[in-house]
């Protein structure tokens, strides 16, 4: 192979056991079904026509994406998973580098290496917030994850807007994958804007992980550089099933939005729990809570909670170790949770 990829790190996903059933509350997946009328759409007629390529331009999708969001499509840009706009944004402009966060979603660095795309990793503060002011006049891409992942803090919209505008000369990516938790998008400031790209995803507050869509807002001209790489690689890459159940999803925005409201509720108790035992939590405004014990360690924790058949998320990096990200589940869930953390302490 290349040798520029054989020496590559490459992502590690969270587990995704096909052994035993285990409370899955490690890759921040929705614990709630696709609504009834996603169920209802994939009808025999709709298998039956995976005979046929779908739609590349995916209109219907995008017409109904377009109408939720209030933007044109020449704004919006569709994905096989949020992932794959990361990835494309990483080749695309990566030419002067990337400026990312030292504790952040874990595939920008693979997608920096992957393009040979130099990085600025840029330190947390020690409260594990993004130090704002580090993040203006790079003169490169900037990619924050907002609310950051594996913290679940969030920056406001006006500390996004400061970040976008002292950039102006290069682009600046805000990946909004959680931002559906209780934190703000900044998708209204695209219209500002021109180096603003707005990346979202249908992974976690519309539970279509496995669907694999996701997406972007910006200014047409960032979107049509999108297209072209698209089109340059796989324009059929959003399949007939997905675009059906996506677009279904789209319309029955109520149902995602009341299941992002029980998931902000079980977070606040679950925090509440936490705490009275001792725990160090995080404030999240994500559909995970990121916590630490001074009784045991991070990875003495995961390890214990996994042989009570409970998945969650602990990250070898030295300064998150003692730490373990903990996706919300449902109310039952997070209760079978705590009895299992009470036993083991
Ligand atoms: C889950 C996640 C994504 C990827 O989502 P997909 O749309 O499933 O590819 C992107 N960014 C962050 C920060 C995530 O946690």
């Amino acid at each position: 192979m290349n040798e520029r990829f054989a020496s590559l790190e490459e992502y590690t996903p969270g587990e995704q056991p096909q052994d035993k059933k285990y409370i899955k509350l490690n890759t921040n997946e929705s614990p709630y079904p696709p609504s009834k009328s996603v169920l209802r759409a994939v009808t025999k007629k709709e298998i039956s026509d995976l005979r046929l390529y779908c739609d590349p331009e995916c209109k219907k999708l995008k017409a109904e994406m377009a109408k939720l969001f209030g933007f044109n499509g020449e704004n919006i840009f569709i994905s096989n998973g949020s992932d794959d706009i990361l990835n494309f944004a990483f080749m695309a402009y990566g030419t002067k580098g990337a400026a990312y966060p030292d504790i952040t979603y874990g595939f920008y660095s693979v997608f920096a290496q992957l393009h040979g795309v130099q990085s600025e990793i840029i330190p947390l503060k020690d409260d594990f917030t993004i130090d704002v002011e580090q993040f203006k006049n790079k003169g490169k891409l900037v990619v924050i994850a907002n609310p950051n992942a594996p913290t679940g803090i969030a920056l406001s919209l006006k500390q996004i807007e400061e970040i976008v505008k002292a950039n102006q000369d290069s682009v600046v990516l805000i990946d909004e994958a959680y931002v559906d938790f209780g934190g703000e998008s900044c998708c209204k400031l695209t219209q500002k804007y021109e180096n603003l790209l707005c990346v979202g995803t249908f992974s976690k507050s519309r539970s279509l992980a496995g669907g694999r869509l996701g997406f972007a807002i910006a200014n047409e001209k960032l979107i049509a550089d999108l297209e072209k790489i698209k089109y340059s690689t796989n324009p059929y890459n959003i399949n007939r099933l997905t675009q059906i159940t996506g677009t279904a999803t789209m319309k029955d925005n109520a149902y995602c939005l009341s299941n992002c409201r029980k998931i902000i509720k079980t977070r606040q108790w679950v925090t509440d729990e936490l705490i009275s035992l001792g725990f160090t939590v995080l404030p999240s405004k994500a559909n995970f809570v990121f916590v630490k014990s001074d009784k045991i360690s991070g990875l003495k924790l995961y390890e214990e909670l996994k042989s009570k058949g409970v998945l969650v998320r602990h990250f070898e990096k030295d300064k998150i170790r003692d730490f373990n990200r903990i996706t919300i589940g449902t109310d039952k869930e997070m209760k079978i949770l705590i009895n299992k953390i009470k036993e083991i302490l």
